[in-house]
């Protein structure tokens, strides 16, 4: 570090580089060469004639004719003389008529800024601040020690010294870093230009005075400037004009810093809400848990899982899907305090830390605050969304022992905040464990039979009401019996929905059932009808249309014998359009059924003018026959509405000789059930339909 050496330090240094011009450097070369063509001028100032006069001996000896000497006896002729006469140097004694000792130093050093002085002290002087000689002038000689030899070094040496400590200021003027050399008692020494502008100091005035605290003992190497800026301090040890001081430079890291922030910004938060991120949550989590395994306290996780989000996701769009996302993150943040730890761990989850809580009652209030905040719908892109939202609760240390436990532990409960009908909060207890458990591994089972494409499927005869007539049948997926344990299509089918694998099998099980359907058509020579259930998710993807028109290519079913089963909720989610692809698919000649109808909320309204051709009535309402007149009531207004509506009836899960009877009598068209016939599979649905068993009549 170049300016550690201070200009104190210099010591001899012959044949150091050049300077620009000066007094001084007009000196030095004068010395060097030893020729000066005006001669080394030299203001003597001595009130004693006879110390003058041994001064001008001496010097002539030393320099010859060279030494042009001017000679005042007073200080207040020193600036006249200074003005006249373009000095080289000044010899100073220090006991004037006008002035005395150390006084008389910092008075010619105000008036000769950048000419060296060299002091004459007297005996009496021996007891005077050499520190401040030292500071203000370049070198001091004893004139009881005084002889020619001493006297030409003493002027040689501090011509070379002031030359060498103007190079060093000009050095440490031109360091973009602000650089203030301080004394032991923090008084400054020397503050560059940089330094000024940076701390707020006064050019003029800070040398000798105290530099305030921030700046010269900060708490950290990083300081805020009072213009907002943020410098970076380091401070070496140096020697200033031989007495020990310290060096502070002050790096101005402004845009360091605010990169690193950005960056840190980018690192910690979530780029769509900027709430905290995943990773920012965890090391926070792992940091409170350490928190109160050593001091005690409790902790509470809050998992939180958007409702009704995929759909929304699905069927608005993306654009619409990140506008929420924000949305629900604005909302949330106002239901918690400033201490609370807020993040979106991705996709539509959401966690809040609450430190330092009194008890898990004060957890349930807040995740209450939470649901209730979300309840007024959100404005997306101009329509008004509303989302639900299921929270589940863990607490350390009460539900594990490490923040992976707590995680799961939160996570479990919220998926039985889900199961319990969503939009509830639930704290994490032990038997929810399992039920994890079995989730993931469905979808482990899911995944492999998907990639094996080895699910199958069984057919349910549908037949007239009328005669027992079987006109079509029902396809329903089936798990593979050779990878056990066997799931249910309830268990299956919504996990294969959530990870988003129902797409490719629901194309398949369109391929299959089509196929299914001619064949068996063609075999039997009778027209036969096959329907095929269709998720949510299929029917807001982009390419149902195609799909079913690519199948029916491909196989040859005629269109009026493919039948499109969709449930009531799935429609109702997004009814026009549910309505525009629903249309498209009619026009092929392919018929629409609502499945389960009357277990959703549809409107009369939107039914009305739904492109549809068939309500299913679901099996629900058909249990209760002969049990509850209510539901008896019920079923027949289904059966009117669908006659007025235009529509046929079909009643799913007949299994008794009552319910036959008592849907035939309402009105239904179709009837399908364990009572006609079970689901099996293709060969023994073949056989069956061969044989015609069909019992109604
Ligand atoms: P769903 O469309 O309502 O299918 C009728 C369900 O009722 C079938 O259950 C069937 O086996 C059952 N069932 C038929 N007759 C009776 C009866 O007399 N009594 C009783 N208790 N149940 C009867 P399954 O096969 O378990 O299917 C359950 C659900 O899984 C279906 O309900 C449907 O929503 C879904 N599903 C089945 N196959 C597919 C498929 O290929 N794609 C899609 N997306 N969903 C499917
Ligand atoms: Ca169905
Ligand atoms: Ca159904």
């Amino acid at each position: 570090m170049p300016v550690a050496a201070s200009p104190g330090s210099s010591g001899k240094r012959d044949g150091v580089g050049h300077d620009r011009a000066g007094s001084h450097s007009k000196a030095v070369n004068a010395l060097r060469r030893g020729a000066p063509s005006q001669g080394l001028r030299i203001l003597l100032v001595e009130d004693s004639d006879g110390d003058a006069d041994l001064c001008r001996a001496y010097l002539e000896e030393g320099f010859g004719s060279r030494a042009k000497i001017v000679r005042v006896t007073r200080l207040r002729d020193v600036q006249e003389a200074l003005d006249q006469h373009d000095m080289d140097v000044v010899l100073l004694d220090l006991g004037l008529p006008d002035s005395m000792g150390v006084q008389s130093v910092v008075a010619v050093r105000r008036m000769a800024a950048d000419v060296p002085i060299v002091v004459l002290t007297g005996n009496r002087d021996a007891q005077l601040g050499v520190q401040v000689i030292q500071e203000h002038a370049q070198d001091y000689c004893a004139k009881q020690d005084l002889n020619p030899a001493l006297l030409t070094q003493s002027i040689r040496h501090a011509i070379e010294r002031h030359r060498l400590q103007t190079q060093y200021a000009r050095l440490l003027e031109s360091s973009p870093d602000g650089i203030v050399v301080l004394d032991q008692d923090n008084k400054t020494l020397f503050a560059n230009q940089t330094a000024c502008e940076m701390l707020g100091l006064n050019p003029l005035r800070c040398v000798g005075t105290t530099l305030p605290m921030e700046f010269a003992a900060p708490k950290s190497d990083e300081i805020v400037l009072p213009n907002r800026q943020v410098a970076e301090i380091r401070s070496v040890p140096v020697d200033w004009n031989k007495s020990p001081s310290m060096l502070y430079s002050y790096r101005d890291i402004t845009a360091r810093k605010q990169a690193e922030s950005r960056l840190q910004q980018m690192v910690q938060y979530d780029e769509l809400t900027g709430l905290a991120n995943r990773n920012f949550f965890f090391d926070c989590l792992g940091r409170l848990v350490g928190g109160i395994r050593r001091e005690g306290g409790m902790l509470a996780m809050l998992f939180m899982d958007l409702d009704r989000f995929k759909y929304i996701n699905d069927t608005m769009g993306h654009d619409a899907g990140d506008e929420l996302l924000r949305q629900v993150g604005k909302r949330l943040s106002n239901s918690v305090r400033q201490g609370d730890l807020l993040a979106r761990l991705g996709g539509d989850e959401f966690a809040l830390i609450l430190n330092h809580i009194a008890g898990p009652e004060q957890a349930a209030h807040v995740a209450q605050k939470l649901l209730q905040n979300l309840e007024k719908p959100l404005a997306v892109h101009g329509s008004k969304v509303s989302v639900g939202m299921s929270i589940g609760i863990a607490t350390y240390p009460q539900c594990g022992n490490n923040v992976q436990d707590i995680y799961r532990a939160a996570d479990t409960a919220m998926y039985r905040a889900k199961e319990q009908g969503k939009n509830q909060f639930q704290f994490f207890a032990d038997h929810m464990q399992h039920r994890v458990e079995e989730r993931i591994r469905i979808e482990q089972a899911v995944r492999r039979v998907a990639a094996d494409d080895a699910f199958w499927l069984a057919y349910q005869p549908q037949v007239r009401a009328r005669d027992g007539m079987p006109v079509g049948v029902e396809a329903l997926l089936r798990w593979p019996d050779h990878a056990p344990p066997v799931f249910t299509p309830a268990e299956f089918i919504p996990v294969a929905e959530d990870i988003g694998l129902i797409n490719g099998i629901g194309r398949n099980v369109l391929h299959s059932a089509a196929t299914m359907a001619a064949q068996t058509g063609r075999l039997l020579g009778l027209p036969l009808r096959v329907a095929v259930n269709v998720s949510m998710r299929q029917l807001y993807a982009e390419h149902l249309y195609s799909e079913i028109e690519t199948v029916l290519n491909a196989t040859g079913l005629p269109p009026d014998r493919l039948e499109v089963e969709l449930t009531e909720s799935s429609v109702m989610g997004d009814p026009v359009r549910a309505q525009r692809t629903l249309a498209a698919i009619r026009t092929l000649g392919v018929s629409v059924a609502i499945d389960d109808f009357g277990t959703g909320y549809s409107s009369m309204n939107y039914l009305r003018r739904l492109p549809v051709d068939v309500l299913k009535i679901d099996r629900s309402f058909v249990a209760e026959i002969g049990r509850n007149p209510e539901t008896e009531a019920i079923l027949h207004s289904q059966v009117h509405l669908a006659r007025a509506l235009g529509l046929n009836v079909v009643a799913e899960g007949v299994e008794t000789a009552e319910q036959w009877d008592f849907l035939v009598g309402a009105g239904c068209d179709c009837l399908q059930g364990y009572y006609v016939c079970r689901p099996d599979t293709q060969q023994r649905i073949t056989d069956w339909l061969c044989g015609s068993g069909s019992r109604g009549s």
